[in-house]
This record gives C-alpha cells, structure tokens and sequence, in this order.
C-alpha cells in the first residue's frame, strides 16, 4: 500500500484551491461537503464558482498563486492547468509540510483524494493508487446502489444513543450484542423507514431486553412495468432483505434475479378471469410470514398504490400489528407513455390526466363518462381490453368524438411491447384485429401532433377502411398501415 488511507479533520479549517476552472470546481464540490473554509486563488473562475462565492460558501482571491498561500492552511488543492503554476504550489505546500495534491500528476501530491459515497457521517472512501479509476467508479456505483440514501440518519441516531447505552449496560459483551441487534434489526428498518414511533417502541424493548427476537415485517414493493431498469434502488434494498417474496402475475420474472437467491418464493397470481389466490388467502400469508419473524417482499406489478389492492394488505397487516412499509414503482401508464413519448399533460391542451379502471370485480364500471368525453379529457384506461367495445360504446354515447385520438400500449417496456395509434370510434376494432390481448394501457385524449411531436416510427396506426361501397361495409375489411 503506497497510500495509507485516513479521514482528515477539515471543519473550520483552511483549504486552498489554486486554479478556478472545470478540474478546480470538481474540488471545490466535493470540499463543499464539509465545513472547510475555501479559498480559491485564480486570475480568472468560473460562473459556477463565481456563484458559489456570492452565496458566500468560498472565498475567490483574484491574482495568480503566490508562495505565501499556502500559509496556515490545512490542505492545498492544485487545479490551474498549468504545470509550471502546479508545481509551484505543490512546492510552497511541502516546504511547510501542507498535504498537497496536483490534479492528476500523483509525483507532485503528496495525498490524492479517493472516490467517495457519502451517507454523512457514513463515509466509503475508496482509491485505487491511481492505477485504475474506472474500478474505483464501478465499485462506488455499486455502493452506492447498496447502501441506503439515508443510512447516515442511522448513524447519527447511534451517535445519539451511546451514553443513554453506555449508561444502561455495563458488560461490553453485552453492549456490543445490542449494538448489532440496534443496527442490523428491527430498530435499523424502523429508522431507515422513517417509523419514527415504532423506532422508539423497539429501541425501548431492545433496552429493557424484552424485545421480541427478529420482528417480521413487510415492504409492498413496486416493481415497476416489467423492465428491470425502472426497478428503484429502494426496491431493489428491500428485495434483497427479504427472507420470502410474495409475487404477483405482473411482476416480471426477470425481476426476481435481484432479489436474494435463497429467499423463498410464493406465487399468488391472479389472473383475470384465470385460477386466483383470493386476496383475502393473500392477506392471510402476508399476516403469517411476518407473524413467524419473517421479512417480506410483496412484488407487485407497477405502483402497489395504483389499482395494486395495497389498501387491503396494508390493513390486514396493520390490524395484525405487524410493520409494513411502501416503495413506491413506476406505473404502467408512466412507463407506457415514456415509451412512445407522448407527454400525459401538456401546457396549452392536457391540463388534468386521470386513470381509470377499465374492469370491476362485478364486470362494467361506472364512471362519469360525460367528463371523460368532454373535450380536453385526457385519461390512461387499466384492465380496459376486455371491456374495449363497452367503452367505446359508453364514452361515444356520452358525445366523445370519434375521432378521439387512442393509443393502446401492450405489455409496455417488455421485449414483446406492441403500440398502436388508433381512434376511438376504431378502438374495439383495432383491439379484435390486432390481437391485443393485455396487458395494455390503454391512452384517450393524447396525441402526438397536440405536442408537437413525432409519432414514433414504431407505433402502428390502426384505422378501419371505410367505402362507401356497401360490400366494403358488410365485409368489415380491416387495414393495418404501419
Ligand atoms: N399496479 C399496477 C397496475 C395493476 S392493474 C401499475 O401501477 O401499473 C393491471 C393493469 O396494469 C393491466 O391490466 C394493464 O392495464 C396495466 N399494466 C401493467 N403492466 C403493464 C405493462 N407492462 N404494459 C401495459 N400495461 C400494463
């Protein structure tokens, strides 16, 4: 090890940036982090700096480097851009045993500064010696996917507790196995989570050692449309926790890789009109992994808290006193409207947009179709294929325009993703013609053209042939114009 890594002690203490351009900024942005007091000596700074100067969170010297800089300051910084000037404060610096580092010329730094995840007062810091910066990259990336974003509450609430500890357990064995049960338990997810009261039930039992060993709980998981990627980090932390995944129909299968390989997994896919867990049988196995100490991870498809049943779950277990929490996913309508790139409001035509279900448990739904035909209406249909032509007939009824624009996004961010333009007076057409099976959202109110944008080339438009021949009419020909 050529570097020996340490933390340096810069609250209050002067720091000195040589150099007011894009490499003297990358510095100055991470010193920003601490309490350093920064002067940046430079003829010429940058807008950014300049800014930052006027909100008074850096000091700017507007000269070129002198010798006598680097008097009483804790670290130096050179960042110039030239190699004679950065020499020369790397020299000024070591004259008087100032840690120094030139940016990017390791023979004239006496320290370098490593890659950082910063969850304050938790911080990784990792270097390579300058031997490969992109591993160090690779792994802060990666770190900082793991760690959560706020595991420094976690810490500083330790730092709080350490005489209240100290004071209450004598034997340091013992205080170590609370700290371990505090930080890697129940205690831990409540904080993490944000529960506040039940932070402070659990920490009152760990102290008085009554604490039930390892607490279930569960987190209701979006898992987005189905495409990995729109996993968030969040998502991905609790599916790694859990010791059993409750999994619903939507969530794709590709989703489960990122979750704990030995975790257990129950199906309860319900699918429409197929064999179902009810979801009262689901209520239940949610209630009875918890109970036995369990962490749970219920998958389900989009967002849990749109069209997701989450409000029955939530209530099951919270009846069962048992911690649940939400992560919130990216919703089919969200993902299928970034997916053909049409805006769901638009400043001058869309100022509302809804969601609406196109099924009830009881087959039709009722909605205020009036409002949904009026002119302007935008909304998202969910579980509306089946139910297409009772739409349709239902919104026309209410004086929609049949030539509302509708587009139909099936099986959004998926490999096998269809979209198709159509019209609503050919909605139920374009669905019976093409195949569309679901599942799909399905948009009204939306056009490209309103946006000033482009149809995507791989948008299909649907438009029934009309003649005014009557065997045309009678043989309902269907054209597909891609
Ligand atoms: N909670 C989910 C919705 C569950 S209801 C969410 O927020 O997305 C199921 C309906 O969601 C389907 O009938 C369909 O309308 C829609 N849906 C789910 N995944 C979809 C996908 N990949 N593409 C298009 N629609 C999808």
């Amino acid at each position: 090890m050529k570097y020996f890594p340490i933390f340096a002690d810069v609250e209050h203490a002067d720091v000195l940036v040589a150099g007011g351009g894009e490499q003297a900024a990358q510095k100055v942005r991470l010193l920003l982090k601490t309490d350093a007091r920064i002067t940046v000596i430079a003829e010429t700074v940058s807008p950014e700096l300049e800014g930052l100067a006027r909100q008074g969170r850096l000091s700017i010297v507007r000269r070129p480097f002198a010798v006598s800089d680097v008097a009483g300051k804790r670290l130096a910084y050179a960042a110039t851009g030239d190699r004679l000037q950065d020499a020369a404060v790397s020299h000024a610096a070591q004259l008087r045993g100032i840690p120094v580092n030139v940016v990017d010329v390791p023979e004239l730094s006496t320290f370098i500064t490593p890659a950082i995840v910063d969850r304050d007062p938790v911080t990784v810091a990792i270097g390579t010696e300058g031997a490969a910066p992109v591993l160090a990259r690779e792994i802060k990336t990666r770190l900082e996917q793991w760690l959560p974003a706020n595991l420094g509450n976690l810490a500083r609430r330790a730092q709080g507790l350490r005489d209240l500890v100290a004071g209450s357990i004598a034997d340091a064995r013992a205080r170590r196995r609370l700290w371990e049960r505090l930080l890697q338990g129940p205690f831990r997810h409540a904080v993490l989570a944000g529960a506040e009261a039940e932070a402070e039930r659990v920490l009152a039992a760990e102290l008085k050692g009554t604490a039930a060993p390892g607490q279930g709980r569960v987190a209701l998981i979006g898992c987005g449309p189905g495409d990995p990627d729109l996993l968030t980090l969040k998502a991905l932390q609790r599916m790694q926790e859990a010791d059993v995944l409750v999994i619903d129909r939507l969530v794709n299968p590709q989703i489960l890789d990122y979750a704990r390989r030995d975790a257990e997994r129950i199906y309860v896919g319900k699918t429409p009109r197929g064999p179902a867990t009810s979801q009262a049988e689901i209520d239940r196995i949610l209630v009875r992994e918890a109970s036995a100490g369990k962490v749970v991870a219920r998958l389900k498809g989009g967002d849990p808290f749109i069209f997701g049943r989450a409000a029955e779950e939530m209530a099951a277990l919270q009846a069962a006193g048992i911690l649940v929490e939400v992560v919130p996913g990216i919703t089919a309508a969200h993902a299928c409207a970034a997916r053909v790139g049409l805006p769901v409001t638009l400043r001058e035509h869309v100022r509302q947009f809804s969601v609406l279900t196109g099924t009830t448990a009881d087959g039709e739904p009722e909605h205020d179709w009036r409002a949904l035909a009026a002119d302007g209406a935008a909304f998202a249909i969910y579980m509306g294929v089946g139910n297409a032509p009772v739409l349709r007939r239902n919104l026309l009824a209410a004086g929609a325009a049949p030539g509302t624009s509708v587009v139909i996004v099936e099986n959004g961010t998926l490999p096998s993703e269809r979209a198709v333009a159509t019209t609503l007076q050919d909605l139920s057409d374009a669905i019976a013609q093409l195949g569309i099976a679901g599942p799909a959202v399905i948009f009204v109110g939306l056009d490209w053209q309103d946006a000033g944008l482009q149809r995507p080339e791989a948008v299909t438009v649907y438009r029934r042939a009309r003649s005014v021949s009557r065997q045309a009419i009678a043989a309902q020909t269907a054209e597909v114009i891609s």
